[in-house]
């Protein structure tokens, strides 16, 4: 089981169990994991990694987990000899069963256990473009865990399940938004400082980062070594900071080589601070209208120590600007050349992951892990039903929502 002291990035110090933030500055806290070396378990899904999860039980009906296989199809077209896809998605013919269909599944379930874990934790509070109040919604109706979700109005048809909701007093207040997923988030700010309800804490939240980090560790045991480049869509950067931190656990493991897998990240323009940031190119005026809205994240986890930039500047990571129509044409490649559907957000790493083969800055040789973080959505509907979560509530303020849930009491 995840045996771990809780550590500030910035100075080591040990902070008490399921703290989100630092004493002394903003830093990340980090799992320092008692074991040292990767020896997975014979446990369903992401439970495998048990030992690198803040986490002492399962929840073994949450199975979802992160798939590698060696691309034929798209590695072809792009000229790529050892391309490897991790595939966080429904695809069962290769082995994925992402229960809502995004890699937000290997967050949601270990944040859940944790919670299941430290007593008195209050109702979470989660505020969502769609894809982390779907996969956390999932959990809940499996445990029976109280859930309050914030999501913009626009997002609401991404408010789905395979299980139907429970009828009558469920355990999931779903709340929508008018604006957009910064409204969202700050809503859920204030809600979540009331009694009774508290944060997740998104990129602060180690379950998060390191139920991300197990598609580096499931691409490391199926290769027998850490790839030489990790391509991925961010919004927060949070996948990209658990990938690095998923790589310097292996390299201390010894077995999957010294090197860490250079982190290419991917954000669609205008809406991109982190490539602004990273390239110091002048940011353009956000846009509203965007192929993809899921990678919008205003205030990113950047300038922090054991953020993004730190993630990043240690591995000589890079950062792409996809415009909408790269991102158009690289899903359709994906989807004709791999032959399963995905979401809008990883078609944004595929088109980055042609730019730098074209640019060179990948070798055909390379091997390379292509994170698509979300697919098989057209895939599922095949086989289940797909339930529509429906808000109790719609609101513009905070006030609101606080009125609101008072009424509920
Ligand atoms: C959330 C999300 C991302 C970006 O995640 P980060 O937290 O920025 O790493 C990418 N793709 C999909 C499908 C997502 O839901």
């Amino acid at each position: 089981m995840g045996q771990y002291l809780l550590r500030c990035v910035s100075d080591r110090s040990v902070q008490p169990a399921y703290s989100l933030s630092c004493p002394h500055d903003n830093s990340l806290l980090r799992a320092d994991y008692q074991a040292r070396q990767m020896e997975p378990k014979s446990l369903p899904g992401i439970w495998r990694f048990l030992d690198w999860l803040p986490v002492h039980g399962i929840i073994a009906e949450a199975e979802g987990a992160p798939v590698t296989y060696r691309s034929q199809g798209l590695a072809g077209e792009l000229g790529l000899e050892n391309l490897y896809i991790s595939f966080n998605g429904y695809w069962p013919e290769r082995g994925a069963r992402m229960p809502t269909c995004s890699f937000k599944d290997l967050e949601a379930a270990p944040t859940m256990q944790m919670l299941l874990e430290c007593g008195e934790c209050p109702t979470l509070v989660v505020a969502s473009a769609g894809n982390t109040a779907r996969a956390f919604a999932h959990v809940s109706a499996l445990t029976g865990q109280p859930l309050l979700l914030f999501v913009p109005e626009k997002a609401l048809a991404r408010m789905w399940t395979t299980v139907p909701p429970r009828t009558g007093k469920g355990p999931v207040t779903l709340i929508a938004v008018q604006g957009d997923y910064y409204d969202a988030i700050q809503i859920a700010e204030n809600v979540q400082s009331l009694p009774g309800f508290g944060a997740e804490g998104g990129a602060r939240n180690i379950a998060r980062r390191d139920g991300m980090g197990t598609v580096m560790l499931d691409a490391a045991l199926t290769l027998g070594r850490m790839p030489d480049h990790y391509f991925q869509a961010v919004g927060s950067g949070t996948g990209g900071i658990s990938a690095w931190e998923a790589a310097l656990r292996l390299k201390e493991d010894g077995r999957y080589g010294s090197l860490l897998p250079r982190l290419h990240l991917a954000q669609n323009i205008p809406n991109a601070p982190i490539y602004y940031a990273w390239t110091g190119k002048e940011p353009q005026a956000p846009c509203s209208d965007m192929f993809d809205d899921v990678l919008f994240n205003r205030k990113p986890p950047y300038a922090i120590p054991g953020g993004v930039k730190d993630a990043l500047r240690e591995t000589q990571g890079e950062v792409y600007g996809i415009t909408d129509q790269e991102a158009v044409a690289a899903k359709k490649l994906f989807e004709s050349s791999e032959e399963i559907d995905i979401l809008n957000a990883p078609a944004v790493a595929v088109a980055a992951l042609e730019q730098a083969a074209i640019a060179g800055s990948v070798h055909p040789k390379d091997i390379i892990l292509l994170n698509i973080t979300g697919g098989g959505v057209a895939r599922i509907k095949e086989e289940h039903t797909l339930h529509r979560l429906m808000p109790q509530i719609t609101v513009s303020h905070w006030e609101d929502a606080v009125q609101f849930l008072e009424g509920k009491k």
